[in-house]
């Protein structure tokens, strides 16, 4: 029998690089100096890494879902050239309830407060999400983890007082297990 894995669940803007509005070329892509290294710490205490990301780019037609992820190949070669490791996966929601792409408008299950992506992630790469944390800059993302049953990481980056989200629903008042400003920190308290 295998044992099931725990996560690091990352959200993307404002975690793995720093939150500046829409992210649409590498370039623009400022990844904090700690993060590669955090993220190598993180796997090598046995987490398996998973970036979960609302991808308001994609739903405002920015870039396309295949470009989403290139970006999102190219900012995990640059993590690797600077020390760290790749995420293992990346999950994106494409979806906003006022998407100016027809196809992603409207409710979805994936787009955080909603836990779809971490619960999704969970049933694929069978991860244990007790043992699991997310996390993220915004109540959202402490909310989605809430509600998919891991322990959350608010993680005081720069926007996390900024107005919420568009959410289809409500986005629960969720109270975060731990509060730190960078990915480093977190990897200490996860004692990694
Ligand atoms: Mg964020
Ligand atoms: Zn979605």
């Amino acid at each position: 029998m295998t044992r099931s894995r725990a996560a690091v669940f990352l959200d993307r803007d404002g975690v793995l690089v720093r939150d500046h509005g829409p992210l649409v070329r590498l370039q623009d892509a400022e990844i904090p100096d700690d993060v590669p290294v955090a993220l190598a710490r993180l796997r090598r205490a046995g987490y398996v890494l998973v970036g979960v990301s609302n991808q308001t780019v994609v739903a405002r037609g920015l870039l396309t879902e295949d470009e989403a992820r290139a970006l999102q190949d190219r900012i995990d070669d640059t993590i690797v050239l600077r020390g760290g490791v790749p995420l293992d996966a990346f999950y994106l929601c494409p979806h906003h309830p006022e998407a100016d792409v027809a196809a992603y408008r409207g409710a979805c299950d994936c787009r955080k407060p909603a836990p779809g992506m971490l619960l999704r992630a969970t049933a694929e790469l069978s991860l244990d999400l007790r043992r699991s944390i997310m996390i993220g800059d915004r109540p959202s993302d402490v909310a989605a983890g809430r509600a998919a049953g891991c322990r959350t990481v608010w993680l005081h980056s720069g926007r996390h007082d900024d107005p919420p989200i568009r959410s289809a629903t409500p986005i629960p008042q969720a109270r975060p297990d731990h509060v730190c400003t960078t990915l480093t920190e977190v990897a200490q308290w996860l004692g990694a």
